[in-house]
């Protein structure tokens, strides 16, 4: 509670507007001599006077002390006139003894107080008019404070037609409070004040009770309140509210903000695991597809069933970019591209792209040309499978939208220090070329251009994950083109420079070999058709290898207690009974040298394996990913053998 003494010292200036001069003679000497009270007094004698010097000093009277028989003004309607004009007027009416009633009255109609002439002495009134300029404060210091917090009061006796509110009522519905609410206002259906009546209809069934909803101002705007409605009865009788409004709108829409964004993470959660869950589904058999078209083709075919095979093969290789550039682009979009820097021989690099591309190309009878600047380095260090994939879909495109002259790729160097290299990829076309008011939206997705009476296959999303490729890594990417003329797509990408090690010449650049010795696999696979392709995969190459096959991981650590150790495990993740990763780890941890030791290669059809913890944990060598390029599996063997 906080109390003051100021008032004391504070000078009140004071309004008496009394017409009997001797009366207010008598006031004023009352009030200069009341100890309870510093007050300065000004006496206007006439309703019109007074309402003068209010209007020319709005604000300034703590109070004014009013007799209700004026000159130009009798009885009740002089407080009715001066409170409609000043609302907020703090009162006291003055009466004679013979209309006592009409002070009863008067503070019902919104006065402080009301004093009978002749009946008070010096003190009662210092008193009253101290109460009186006290409360007052009081009710200022609430509604500062219910404008702060937007909480306003309320209160409405319906069968007095009584309707009070509090300034913020008044600011929540966005009503001047020059035009105070009346219980008209609340009874009309469809005015927005209505709520309060609703409100009370429902607290006279119940004690107290409480209600968030949308309202609708009249200016239109839409606010959320929370209400609270009580209803009591008076010694008299009357059915009175009373009740609190808040506004919060703001927490209401923060609230909403924190659901939608909620939802949207959820969202992005389940896409993403649906994305790699599906895409696991689809490389598992995609596995199959290519390993068995890989293994007939060696089977002696008549030519017509080779190119049958050579169609399963490239629908098979479509399908796999498909589910790639699909497992990019929802990887772009939650941020979760990885790179990993390892060392590469450029020129190397582009001499395999023009061989993969050259088949490509030769069937449209296209010319395909490489010319790296003689000064670009041979030797760095960075991500040298997304820079496959940069080029892979850039030089993709450029043979898919030409039909006749060339493609040609320039690599130069832009930028030179003793750490790093700035190379600029130039990928020309002689092709369709781009369209001057469609050039700023092949690099968004699902974005393709339409050409009338051709039909090019893609998806659209192989321009805008290049980008992020490129962009993602520091580079810039772009692009020029002249429409029925050709096109040029460049970036400019920066690597560090590095000599190879032995690893890197082993895994990169060694010619697969052929075992004299007869050596011994356990492939750990759960899936029958999957065996089968990666055994006689194996046998094809190997013809001395001896696979052993173990359908699940604890079939595999049975095989291991049981049997001498074999010389390399392939092992599948997802198996029933006991994953890839736990019993890798087992086979760690659990076991003893020099089964621990065995060289085990993770065989997955999950595109992210490495991102795993559990990958990192099991302490896997390497890993090979489902549907597996039988020469990259031949390559990892081998260097984990010869180790
Ligand atoms: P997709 O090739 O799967 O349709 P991209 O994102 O790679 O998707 O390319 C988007 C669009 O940009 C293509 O559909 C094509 O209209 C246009 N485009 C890309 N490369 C070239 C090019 N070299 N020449 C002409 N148009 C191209």
């Amino acid at each position: 509670m906080l109390k003051s003494n100021s008032k004391l010292t504070t000078n009140h200036p004071i309004l008496l507007i009394e017409d009997d001069h001797h009366y207010a003679k008598l006031v004023e000497i009352y009030l200069l001599e009341a100890e309870l009270l510093n007050c300065t007094i000004t006496h206007c004698p006439s309703l019109q006077l007074g309402m003068d010097e209010l209007m020319a000093k709005p604000g300034h009277y703590a109070v004014v002390l009013l007799d209700l028989s004026l000159p130009d003004s009798q009885g009740f309607s002089t407080l009715y006139n001066l409170l409609t004009h000043f609302p907020k007027l703090n009162v006291i009416v003055m009466t004679g003894q013979s209309d006592k009633r009409l002070g009863v009255e008067a503070v019902k109609a919104g006065a402080q107080d009301f004093l009978v002439k002749g009946k008070f002495d010096e003190d009662q009134l210092a008193k009253a008019l101290r109460y009186s300029i006290e409360r007052n404060n009081i009710l200022l210091r609430l509604e500062e404070t219910q404008g702060l917090a937007h909480i306003g009061h309320w209160e409405c006796s319906p069968s007095e037609h009584i309707f009070n509110a509090s300034d913020e009522v008044y600011r929540i519905f966005g009503r001047p409070f020059k035009h105070p609410l009346t219980c008209e206002d609340i009874l009309k259906e469809g005015s927005p004040f209505h709520l309060f009546m609703e409100l009370q209809e429902e607290a006279e069934q119940g004690e107290k009770i409480q209600k968030d909803c949308w309202i609708k101002r009249e200016d239109e705007e839409e606010r959320f309140v929370s209400l609270t409605c009580t209803g009591t009865k008076t010694e008299e009788g009357h059915y009175i509210f009373y009740g609190i409004i808040q506004d919060i709108t703001e927490r209401k829409q923060a609230e909403e903000l924190r659901k939608a964004r909620d939802l949207a993470e959820q969202t992005a959660r389940v896409r993403e695991q649906f994305i790699a869950s599906i895409s696991h589904e689809m490389r598992t058999p995609m596995n199959a597809i290519s390993g068995m078209s890989h293994l007939l083709m060696k089977t002696g075919l008549s030519g017509e069933q080779e190119e049958f095979i050579v169609s399963i093969q490239k629908s098979s290789e479509v399908l796999l970019g498909i589910i790639n550039d699909i497992l990019d682009a929802s990887a772009i979009q939650n941020e979760q591209l990885k790179f990993t820097n390892h060392y590469f021989h450029l020129r190397e690099l582009f001499y395999q792209l023009i061989n993969l591309m050259k088949h490509k190309a030769s069937e449209k009878k296209l010319g395909l040309e490489l010319n790296i600047a003689p000064n670009v380095p041979d030797h760095f260090c960075g991500d040298s499978v997304r820079l496959n994939q940069i080029l892979y879909n850039l030089v993709g495109n450029a043979i898919k939208f030409t039909d006749k002259g060339k493609v040609v790729i320039e690599v130069r160097l832009i930028d030179n220090t003793e750490e790093m290299a700035r190379l600029k990829v130039l990928i020309k076309d002689t092709g369709i070329g781009i369209k001057e008011d469609t050039i700023d939206d092949i690099f968004k997705p699902f974005s393709r251009v339409l050409h009338p009476g051709r039909i090019y296959e893609g998806t659209g999303l192989g321009l805008p994950i290049t980008q992020s490729l490129v962009e993602q890594q520091g580079g810039v990417i772009g692009v020029e083109s002249k429409f029925g003329e050709g096109s040029i797509f460049y970036f400019e990408i920066s690597y560090k420079k590095e000599l190879p090690n032995n690893k890197d010449f082993l895994t990169n650049a060694l010619p697969i070999t052929s075992f004299d010795e007869p050596f011994s696999i356990l492939l750990v696979e759960d899936h029958k058709m999957n065996q089968l392709v990666a055994k006689k995969t194996l046998e094809k190459q190997w013809p001395k290898v001896y696979v052993h096959i173990a359908d699940d991981g604890e079939a595999a650590i049975q095989f291991l207690l049981q049997h001498p150790p074999v010389d390399i495990i392939l092992m599948d993740i997802q198996m029933p009974r006991r994953d890839g990763f736990s019993t890798t780890q087992y086979i760690r941890e659990k076991m003893d040298a020099p089964q621990s030791k065995i060289p085990i290669l993770a065989m997955t059809a999950h595109a992210n394996v490495t991102a795993h913890e559990q990958y990192r944990t099991a302490h896997f060598d390497n890993f090979v990913l489902k549907p597996f390029d039988p020469d990259e599996l031949f390559k990892k063997i081998q260097y984990h053998l010869q180790r």
